[in-house]
């Protein structure tokens, strides 16, 4: 395979220009609501990114949510409030793709197209996205193996899209007290089979918010190029997964806590 480190052994390193990298040798952190709200959240979620040289936010504007029923994101105008705000401040975007059709109109303002868990067999999409000159960040599926996650891989990076991260979000088992299972196996299996950079979501990974930032830190010491977890102002109301949001100061505990942690490594 491509992605294997049987056919590239240096380490695959994601230049998102301004001098940012996601790569093996540096922790990327990468943090943001679970959903874009309004500009007013953008902004503050943007200051506390800046605040702790944070060069890297999340949000979705399309939402793959479980229930058709709940809110599914602001959609392009949202994006592109959100890439105003962001890119004044330096700051680089991950977002969801979840259709082929959403790839054209999102380019402009998207640093980081995020392939979602229940997305991560979706062959077409991972097919467009080979075709595309930037940034890919495929999600582990939700009953997915490591080799299906690195098969999802190979779509892209076959296409010709070598700008690939892998990220590890916890799968479902039969354990019901937390939402996943994080696989923190993962993270070295996936780092010593491949050559592409790995990033951990605890807070998919564990769905509970008072957990997220020990789950970080084990990501952090598992060997892991980057986490990315979900904040907002005031979780309790967030528009999605509340649960597993940190507060401001709570983010701003573990971002000081991920660096040392890193440095320990
Ligand atoms: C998300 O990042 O908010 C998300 C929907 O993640 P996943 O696809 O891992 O469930
Ligand atoms: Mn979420």
């Amino acid at each position: 395979k491509l992605v294997s480190k049987k056919w590239k052994v240096k380490p695959t390193s994601i230049d998102l220009g301004d001098n940012i990298f996601i790569k093996d040798g540096e922790m990327a952190i990468i943090t943001g609501p679970c959903s874009i709200e309004s500009e007013e959240q953008i902004r503050k979620v943007v200051d506390h990114c800046v605040k702790n040289g944070v060069k890297m936010m999340r949000g979705g504007v399309f939402k793959p949510r479980s229930s058709p029923y709940a809110f599914r994101g602001l959609g392009l105008e949202g994006l592109k409030l959100w890439h105003d705000v962001a890119s004044e401040a330096g700051i680089k975007i991950v977002t969801e793709v979840m259709q082929t059709s959403q790839i054209e109109e999102m380019y402009p303002y998207v640093d980081v197209y995020q392939v979602g868990a229940r997305n991560s067999q979706n062959f077409n999409l991972l097919d467009e996205l080979g075709k595309v000159d930037k940034a890919v960040m495929i999600k582990r599926g939700i009953s997915g193996t490591i080799e299906e996650l690195l098969q999802s891989a190979e779509y892209v990076f076959s296409g010709g899209n070598e700008k690939l991260i892998l990220c590890e979000r916890g799968i479902r088992t039969y354990e019901k007290a937390s939402r996943n299972t994080l696989d923190l196996n993962a993270i070295p299996i996936l780092k010593a089979k491949s050559h592409l950079p790995v990033i951990v979501d605890p807070s998919h990974g564990i769905g509970i918010r008072a957990y997220v930032p020990q789950m970080a830190l084990a990501g952090v010491m598992s060997g892991a190029d980057g986490i990315i977890y979900e904040s907002h102002e005031i979780p309790e109301k967030a528009y999605s997964d509340g649960q597993q949001t940190l507060d401001f100061a709570q983010s701003e505990r573990l971002i000081s806590w991920i660096r040392e942690s890193f440095a320990m490594r």
